[in-house]
């Protein structure tokens, strides 16, 4: 069931190499992954411009709202210049006008501005409705309270424009309710108020030139008291609540509650001076310079709403600058650091597979000599090292051969194979190094006779005995004995002239001799014969010269009574 189950993706997998498994797993995740990033990365930029252009508009607004400040004043003035004109103290109207006009001139050419059809158009409007406007010089019979409204038309136009800057950067679609409460305190909400403190100062200012208060005029300024009144408690409730909200409005001391006390004392300005003053004792242009104080409060407190936003924005800006940045800087260092692993994988992986396919290599070639070097702790190393067990095992395993093959069964000395093989590569050497090289041919006297006396078996516990007495006669570390025959055995002396093979061979024949072998309680008394030769004193020495000489002097060795050596050389 599994087998049919994953078939399709072993036979796959089956043909592919490691890096190429590993990247197409990684890529079926990485494929998702990266298009989600690329998503997120996208709505960030997104994000980013828009908090940008967010920032760029609420600078346009904090510019906009000195045109509104000064068309407010341009419109405060109005009701007072008809007294004016008649007192002849005459507010510089037009000057007023002008003001303004730079100003929205200056605004207007702002190229954030002139990129926004919209705005261009209601900017231009606004500033022709402005130049038309005029000094009203209008009959005696005028109704002041149309001739205010007439000019603040002017200044709910650029309430309008700013409303459309508002719409056009963004800023009444913001996720933030703190950002959007106080846009709309900006805009709609402010409007009012302002309006409010302007009749106060303008209607204000005019009855007390006219030292006469009409019905009219009556119902007006109780209209204005009551509606500021209730202006700066709303807006007070208004700013505790925020406040309380949000506690980073603390950091900024002008949007704090305390400072629309400029509405109640505006309120208070009209009752006391003008309401509660049927003399009309006070000089208008004290009362007109009180008010303009408070409004001018009011202004401070609306700048410092929309500096405060202005500031708000910024941090903002650069909060999702560091965010943005960590993010991508994080993005960026997984990307590398799984660049950097899959290449050390790869790296890792191929090193791996080489020293093992090297180590291969060599077993099947018989360099059994060479180990595998192993780094990893993984799978493959485990391999390697299991491969490396392997090899060792052969090695043993030819190393007994090859000891087996070298060595006589009987006596578990050196064979006449390895005898052979010694004497060529010694007698070489020695010739290479001018040394002398002697040859001890050696047989046991009389064997036949053991055999027939005490038995085979005898016989061969008396080789066995005479094999190890003769190589534990053997001092250098380059003498080698070996059985050559039945009971044959030859001593190889490497670096050794005749004088000492001499008496190595008196040695052994005395050693020998004084052997006891003891086998089913007898004890066999066993000599040995030996025949020298030496490699120095024969002329084009020869492997087979060599023992031809040896053999020879054996035989006369035996010929001479046997128990005795014979050089080939005497
Ligand atoms: P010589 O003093 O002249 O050497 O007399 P010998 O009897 O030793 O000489 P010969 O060569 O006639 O006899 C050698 C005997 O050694 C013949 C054989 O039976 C015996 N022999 C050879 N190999 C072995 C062996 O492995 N075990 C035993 N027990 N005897 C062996
Ligand atoms: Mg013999
Ligand atoms: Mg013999």
């Amino acid at each position: 069931m599994l087998k049919i189950l994953f078939g399709p993706a072993l036979a796959l997998m089956n043909n592919l190499s490691y890096p190429s498994k590993l990247t197409l797993v990684s890529a079926l995740f990485a494929v998702p992954l990266s298009l989600n990033l690329f998503d997120t990365m996208r709505y960030q930029q997104q994000e980013m411009n828009a908090i940008k252009e967010k920032h760029l508009g609420i600078e346009l607004i904090n510019q906009f709202m000195y045109v509104i400040i000064e068309l407010e004043q341009l419109r405060d003035m109005t009701v007072l210049s008809r007294s004016e004109q008649r007192n002849k103290g005459i507010t510089n109207y037009t000057q007023q006008r002008d003001k303004t006009l730079k100003l929205l001139v200056e605004f207007s050419e702002h190229a954030a501005i002139q990129n926004d059809q919209l705005l261009v158009l209601t900017a231009k409007n606004l500033h022709d409705k402005l130049l038309q406007t005029r000094v009203s010089t209008g009959s005696e019979g005028d109704i002041v309270n149309n001739l205010y409204e007439n000019s603040n038309r002017l200044v709910d136009s650029a309430y309008t424009l700013q409303s459309i800057l508002m719409n056009e950067f963004g800023l009444y679609s913001d996720s933030n309710l703190l950002s959007t409460q106080l846009i709309s305190l900006l805009n709609k909400e402010i409007q009012p108020i302002f309006d409010s403190a302007g009749r106060a100062r303008s209607f204000g200012s005019y009855f007390l030139t006219l030292s006469n208060l009409t019905s009219i005029g009556i119902n007006l300024l109780e209209d204005t008291i009551h509606k500021l009144f209730s202006h700066q408690e709303r807006l007070q409730q208004r700013l505790i609540v925020l406040v309380s909200t949000y506690p980073e409005l603390k950091q900024d001391s002008l949007i704090l509650s305390e400072n629309i006390n400029s509405l109640g004392n505006l309120a208070f300005l009209v009752e006391d001076k003008i309401m509660l003053d049927p003399d009309f004792l006070t000089n208008w242009k004290d009362f007109y310079l009180e008010t303009s104080t408070e409004i001018q409060q009011l202004n401070n407190f609306r700048l410092s709403v929309g500096q405060f936003l202005e500031g708000y924005y910024l941090v903002r800006k650069q909060q999702l600058q560091q965010q943005n940045f960590s993010y991508t800087a994080g993005i960026g260092f997984l990307v590398l650091l799984f660049g950097y692993l899959f290449f050390a994988f790869v790296m890792a992986f191929r090193s791996s597979i080489h020293n093992l396919s090297i180590a291969a290599k060599h077993v099947a070639d018989g360099q059994l000599d060479e180990t595998i070097e192993i780094t990893s702790n993984d799978e493959i190393g485990r391999l390697a090292m299991l491969f490396d067990s392997m090899r060792n095992q052969l090695k043993e395993r030819e190393q007994e051969l090859i000891e087996i093959t070298i060595t006589d069964g009987l006596t578990k000395i050196r064979n006449r194979k390895y005898f052979n093989e010694t004497l060529t590569k010694n007698l070489s050497l020695s010739e290479r190094i001018d040394q002398p090289i002697s040859l001890l041919l050696i047989d046991i006297d009389f064997f036949k006779k053991i055999n027939d006396n005490y038995g085979h078996q005898a016989g061969d516990q008396c080789l066995i005995e005479v094999a190890q007495t003769l190589k534990n006669s053997l001092s250098r570390p380059n003498d080698e004995v070996a059985r050559y025959g039945g009971e044959e055995f030859a001593v190889l002396l490497p670096a050794t002239d005749l004088d000492g093979a001499k008496k190595l061979a008196q040695t052994l024949c005395s050693k020998i001799q004084n052997l006891s072998i003891v086998y089913d309680q007898q004890t066999i008394p066993v000599t040995i014969s030996i025949g020298i030769a030496s490699s120095n004193l024969i002329p084009d020495c020869t492997d087979d010269l060599l023992v031809t000489k040896a053999d020879n002097a054996l035989y006369l060795a035996k010929e001479a009574g046997r128990n005795r050596w014979v050089s080939s050389h005497d």
